[in-house]
């Protein structure tokens, strides 16, 4: 075939080891780009929403029960993405050469003549180890490391692993993959000369909120990790340096490492409370109780906002309506200037702060998000911009919104019209097994950042967690909560997400 029958370029790039913050710059700014994205179990799911919403993604990875696809299914995948888009990434996790078989997926684009590059990631071999206090090498212990795989397994006729080799290698041994056959391996290095009571350790989810070690010797470490119950993903490291773990442990001296934290916020909204949870050592599950759709009448939707620019007045109920009226808005015009000469109303501090990543200062907010505020605002404000009877105005807002601002509005003579901007829906899908997760894990802290999400988690009859604590963003979410017989532990001075965050802190 041709080399430029392609369109594409296809990138492999590490993710890390878990926490997102570990992704390269240069990864991040192509999952920004990509117009598709292949992604398998150990990448971030937080890393899916930085891609464009029409990026099609396609997980590869195993499925509860299922295996993952085939190698050469993905390599074939690959080839194929690049015949329809022009920028396809392949994120893997940690570095992409490092027993991922990124080697094979490069062959398999150059054999096929698809442009590829490289962005490395750091590897959990690495990182794995650091985030549990052990440095894989140190002057005082170690001139040397080892990185090896344990999937093979040290059956002579299966392996081809060097067993003594390794065990009688210097220095630091680091294993990955080597969890489900952690016994039989270790047993095999003491039989080929590895020293059985030098210090070992095995690091599950490193870099994570999740994150559990346990450290042993060689001898005892199968033992340890049964009785911890550590299993896969985990590395495990082998060697003096694990003596510098108590010294060097770092992260579960955070404040609120251990800590399960559940967030409820939609899918694009929650990154901001889980960024600030997950700094603070947390295990965060999202788990979105509610999703933003198109709005049921897309053509309406559409005339809406094209007819925009002729309006007095733009008024906007929601940071989601924002951005789903700019999403469209930039669909049709290219400068923001076709917007024209309207002035601009907005609900509350967190829709101004949407508006002004357009570049857009709002001329009438109030201090309180809340529908009658922003119509009060107008009645101590209005005059200034002489008034709204006779105004031709137009509300964005999602299809659930109360009707106080159109009601309102229509009654002082201002002229009204709808832009139904989205709607939002009961989130059904559990695609990163958080649902799963909670009703198996359970959780020490429930969080709440709006009645709807309060509402939502009820519908979804989940279990509440035995145990498990109550923080709410405010007191229209505590009274929402008290509809359903329950009381938050903790609710959030300043009723914003930072408020929020401090208040989970303060949570002894
Ligand atoms: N390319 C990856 C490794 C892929 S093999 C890298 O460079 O990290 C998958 C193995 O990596 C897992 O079995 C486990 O041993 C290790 N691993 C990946 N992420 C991990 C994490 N967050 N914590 C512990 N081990 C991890």
């Amino acid at each position: 075939m041709a080399k430029n029958a392609f369109l594409g370029k296809v990138y492999l790039i590490g993710a890390g080891p878990g926490d997102p913050g570990l992704m390269t710059l240069k990864g991040r700014d192509l999952i920004a780009k990509a117009d598709c994205l292949v992604y398998d179990a150990l990448a971030a799911p937080v890393m899916l929403t930085w891609a464009k919403s029409e990026c099609e993604k396609i997980y590869v990875g195993k499925r509860s029960g299922n295996h993952a696809l085939p190698q050469s299914d993905i390599n074939a995948l690959l080839v194929e993405c690049a015949s329809r888009h022009a920028c396809v990434v392949r994120l893997k996790g940690g570095d992409p050469y490092v027993f991922g078989r990124g080697g094979e997926e490069a062959q398999a684009l150059q054999t096929a003549g698809v442009a590829f590059e490289v962005v490395p990631g750091v590897t959990s071999a690495i990182a794995g180890p650091a985030c549990a206090g052990i440095p894989v090498t140190h002057r005082d212990y170690c001139t040397q490391f080892t990185v090896f795989t344990g999937h093979e397994g040290a059956n002579k006729e299966e392996s081809t692993l060097d067993i003594s080799g390794i065990a009688t290698a210097q220095g630091t041994k680091v294993m990955l993959m080597g969890m489900s056959r952690l016994r039989e391996t270790l047993e095999a290095l003491m039989q080929a000369g590895q020293g059985s009571d030098v210090p070992a350790a095995a690091v599950q989810w490193a870099a994570t909120g999740r994150q559990k070690m346990v450290s042993a010797t060689v001898a005892t470490l199968a033992d340890a990790v049964e009785t911890a119950g550590i299993s896969s993903p985990a590395v495990v490291v082998i060697g003096d340096v694990v003596k510098l773990a108590p010294q060097l442990d770092w992260r579960s001296k955070l404040p609120l490492c251990g800590k399960r934290v559940v967030v409820t916020r939609t899918r694009e909204q929650a990154s901001e409370l889980s960024g600030m949870l997950e700094t603070l050592g947390a295990d965060v599950i999202e788990l979105p109780t509610i999703r933003v759709a198109p709005p049921s009448d897309k053509r309406d939707f559409a005339e809406a906002v094209v007819d925009a620019p002729h309006y007095d007045w733009l008024i906007f109920s929601s940071p989601n309506g924002v951005r789903r009226f700019f999403q469209a808005f930039f669909a049709v015009y290219e400068d923001i200037r076709e917007i024209g000469g309207a002035r601009i109303a907005a609900v509350g501090p967190g829709t101004a702060a949407e508006l002004k990543k357009f570049g857009l200062m709002v001329d009438v907010m109030p201090q309180k998000a809340v529908a009658e505020e922003l119509i009060a605002e107008f009645d101590r404000k209005g005059e200034e911009f002489g008034g709204v009877a006779n105004v031709t105005m137009l509300w964005v807002h999602g299809e659930q919104a109360r009707r106080v601002i159109y009601d309102e509005l229509m009654k002082r003579q201002a002229i009204v019209d709808e832009c139904l901007a989205y709607s939002t829906v009961p989130e059904t899908e559990d695609v990163s097994g958080a649902q799963t997760r909670l009703r198996e894990e359970g959780a020490d802290v429930i969080t709440f950042t709006s009645s709807s999400t309060v509402r939502h988690f009820m519908s979804m009859k989940l279990p509440l967690p035995e145990g498990c604590r109550i923080a709410s963003i405010g007191p229209v979410t505590t009274a929402t909560l008290a509809e359903f017989g329950l009381k938050p532990d903790v609710e959030a001075e300043a009723h914003t997400i930072p408020s929020l965050v401090e208040a989970i802190r303060k949570l002894k």
